[in-house]
């Protein structure tokens, strides 16, 4: 299916794009797959990611899709059963597939482009599973998890979220004493910290005690649309000056694109980050929902049929790609936009 995009992109920049896409790294830094795994296996399916997401991984030149694992409110009572079922059904799916590796370590970013495969990277989407149980940690980093944000929008033990993508309410709270050591241990154990759902009270903290660079998977910039789930300009500064990368957001709550404005939207964000705090600071981090939001719709008899993304699936990605190309982004920037900077980020913290 191909659906009119609100730029149209000349096709000089289109071939410019998919051949950058598959000549270097491609970088989704958020995508609920895990989740959705589940959802799809409760439903009866088998072999979720060859045939969802495979051929658009291909077609968008996708190196490395970092996949979170992220349970729903409605499943907090029983979140640590959940998170660590996500887990084991993502690396069974996955494992029955030549193409694809989980990454757990640097030498594994290096496997991706030596051999030419696609890169699965796991980490928390909020801890609220681990209560304050901070051992707990080293349990996930067992089972291959390699990142955690310590919220997702609501308040838990360790920390408070901000809002949801839909609302636009500051919530207020600082990050606990459990907080704290959390962060500690992600550190010791060479696991990345997200802060994209954290509210700016935790963000400012974390900057405060953090050793390791952390990064922001799904956020877009606060100036350019104004919702708690983007970064201040202030924030921003602040992730880049400690070595972060903001991975720009694809859903239109957060991008502000309610109009169906996508593209123009997404870009505005990208270049607007670019001139902030330099390119190299900025990725892609699409954190794409529909398909969950129909699995998971489809587990309860119902039919999803809304739309919350920017883009249709991956084979989209280069779309925004060739967009930055032609309002005149330098090819060098969005190489490192567009994977090589995330790329990097996660060969450095990931340990050997
Ligand atoms: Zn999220």
């Amino acid at each position: 299916m191909v659906i009119k995009m609100d730029i149209k992109i000349k096709e000089e920049y289109l071939q410019q794009a998919m051949e950058l896409h598959q000549k270097n790294p491609v970088v989704d830094a958020h995508l609920d797959l895990a989740g959705e795994v589940l959802l799809r296996h409760q439903t009866g399916e088998q072999e979720v990611v060859k045939k969802y997401y495979l051929p658009h991984f291909k077609q968008a030149g996708m190196k490395l899709v970092v996949s979170s694992v992220y349970v729903e409110s409605g499943n907090l009572d029983w979140g640590w059963e959940n998170a660590l079922s996500q887990i084991a059904v993502l690396k069974k799916d996955i494992s029955e597939l030549d193409e694809v590796i989980l990454v757990q370590k640097r030498s594994d970013v290096d496997r991706l482009l030596q051999e030419n495969k696609i890169g699965i990277l796991i980490y928390m989407e909020g801890l609220d599973c681990i209560g304050e149980d901070i051992d707990r940690l080293n349990v996930l980093y067992d089972l291959g998890v390699r990142g955690a944000s310590l919220t997702w929008s609501r308040p838990n033990k360790l920390a408070v979220g901000c809002c949801k993508a839909s609302e636009d309410r500051q919530i207020t709270g600082s990050l606990s004493q459990a907080g704290v050591r959390a962060i500690k241990r992600l550190e010791e154990l060479s696991m990345f910290l997200d802060v994209s759902h954290l509210n700016d009270e935790g963000f400012a903290q974390v900057y405060q005690i953090a050793e390791r660079s952390f990064i922001a998977t799904h956020s877009g910039s606060r100036q350019v649309y104004h919702n708690y789930r983007n970064l201040t300009d202030e924030q921003m500064k602040v992730l880049a000056s400690q070595g972060g990368i903001m991975g720009m957001n694809g859903c239109k709550y957060i991008v502000g694109s309610l109009s169906g404005n996508h593209l123009e939207m997404l870009c505005r964000h990208i270049e607007y980050e670019v001139e902030k705090v330099g390119a190299k600071h900025v990725g892609y981090g699409f954190d794409l929902c529909d398909s969950y939001s129909r699995a998971s719709a489809a587990l309860q008899g119902k039919c999803y049929t809304d739309r919350d993304d920017c883009l249709l699936d991956h084979s989209q990605v280069p779309l925004v790609s060739a967009a930055l190309l032609q309002r005149g982004m330098d090819t060098e920037l969005v190489k490192g936009i567009m994977g090589g900077n995330f790329m990097g980020y996660f060969k450095g913290i990931l340990g050997q």
